[in-house]
């Protein structure tokens, strides 16, 4: 890692670790999908983020971070350990970060929101206003999802999690701990700290579509993020998505180039659940309606993506966020039957029929 300059903050975190070597594959495809990177420097790995830096040495099992801020190091921090955490898990590892930022114990990427407003965008479709502080961390590091914490009927008052040690949240006890889903910005205005959320009502038991069902001024919620992994840069997109992908989607109409072309499909329940998108570019929109059929059990939309000849040639990428057996559809046709790469696809999971808070761990 390249030395860091007396502004910087660093810090190091020993790997008490038998098998890193096995794991350093799988940690470094995953730090790349995070758009970092990587360099090999005999037995030390290198990343290089847009906001800091990290290293892997494999000789003296140590990991080190550096950045210019707060948010940027406990970021990496936040990748590292997590990467960690997920591929080493059969060792588990502790985890004990020392240097800048160590005795921290405010979670660089939770706020505590109040309700400014609450507006019916379609009769399933609810536009949540919410208000923080210091909401700059939100419009960086390319993640476009919260993962919101609710209080519930079991839990009306939760306590917030704190930074532990090992640069990982902690969480309180079950009885104080709140309950997460995962949901996309679908705008940001850092200057007046607003974030608006765009929450589907759907039937059923559930813990965010209750809260947004009843929500009013004034209720207080938390947010952790941002999440998820940047969209690729192209010149062309095809992508899908149901009414839970379809505040990620518009967002993504709204900010992408103007010059960007391609197609995009929005399954929805009916004609009514249509929403104005202030398109951008020049990427045609269709909108694909259920009209009866339960959502999550139409094939339409998979089907839709799948029919869109892949161009060939300039940079093209394809975006899929919808009920998880038709991303699974679209996932194996592009990985598996196209042959196309992670840096050239995303398929995701949004939510599964019968299964609560899907992602949201
Ligand atoms: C990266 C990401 C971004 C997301 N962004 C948004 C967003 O901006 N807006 C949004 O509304 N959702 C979004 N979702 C989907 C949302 O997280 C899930 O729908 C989540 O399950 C909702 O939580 P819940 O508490 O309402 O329902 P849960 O308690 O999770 O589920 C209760 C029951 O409802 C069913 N259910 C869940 N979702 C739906 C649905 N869409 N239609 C019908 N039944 C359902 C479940 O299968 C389960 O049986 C996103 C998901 C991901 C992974």
């Amino acid at each position: 890692m390249s030395e860091a300059s007396a502004s910087e903050l660093t810090c190091e975190a020993r790997l008490d670790l038998r098998h890193l070597p096995d794991y350093m594959d799988s940690i470094a495809d995953r730090l790349q999908s995070f758009e970092a990177d990587a360099s090999h420097h005999g037995q030390r790995i290198d990343f290089r983020f847009a906001f800091g830096a990290a290293s892997f040495d494999m000789e003296r099992l140590v990991m080190r971070a550096n950045a210019a801020d707060r948010d940027g190091l406990a970021r990496i921090k936040d990748l590292l350990a997590t990467a960690v955490q997920v591929y080493a898990r059969d060792e588990n590892p502790e985890i004990v970060w020392t240097g800048d930022l160590a005795n921290e114990t405010r979670l660089a990427q939770f706020r505590e929101m109040v309700v400014k407003d609450v507006r019916d965008l379609t009769l399933h479709m609810r536009r949540i206003r919410l208000a923080g502080e210091d909401l700059s961390r939100f419009a960086k590091f390319g993640g476009m999802h919260i993962r919101m914490l609710f209080p519930t009927r079991e839990v009306p008052d939760p306590l917030w999690p704190i930074l532990g040690g090992n640069g990982l949240p902690v969480w309180p006890a079950d009885d104080r701990r709140p309950v997460a889903r995962v949901y996309t910005i679908r705008a940001l205005d850092v200057a007046k700290g607003i974030i608006d959320v765009d929450f589907l009502v759907h039937p059923g038991d559930s813990v965010g579509s209750s809260w947004a069902m009843q929500a009013a001024p004034g209720m207080k919620v938390g947010i952790m993020g941002p999440v998820g992994r940047p969209v690729r840069q192209a010149e062309w997109y095809v992508m899908g998505a149901d009414e839970t992908g379809l505040p990620a989607l518009a967002r993504l109409l709204e900010t992408l180039p103007a010059e960007t072309k391609g197609v995009a499909f929005v399954e929805i329940a009916n004609d009514g659940e249509r929403q104005e998108i202030a398109n951008a570019t020049g990427i045609e929109l269709h909108w694909l309606t259920r009209d009866g059929v339960p959502a999550g059990e139409d094939k339409l939309l998979a089907e839709a993506v799948r029919s869109v000849a892949w161009p060939q040639g300039g940079s093209a990428f394809g975006w899929f966020a919808a009920e998880a057996t038709a991303a699974k559809i679209v996932r194996v046709y592009w990985r598996g039957m196209l042959g196309l790469g992670r840096d050239e696809t995303l398929a995701a999971a949004y939510w599964r029929r019968g299964a609560a808070g899907l992602m949201a761990g």
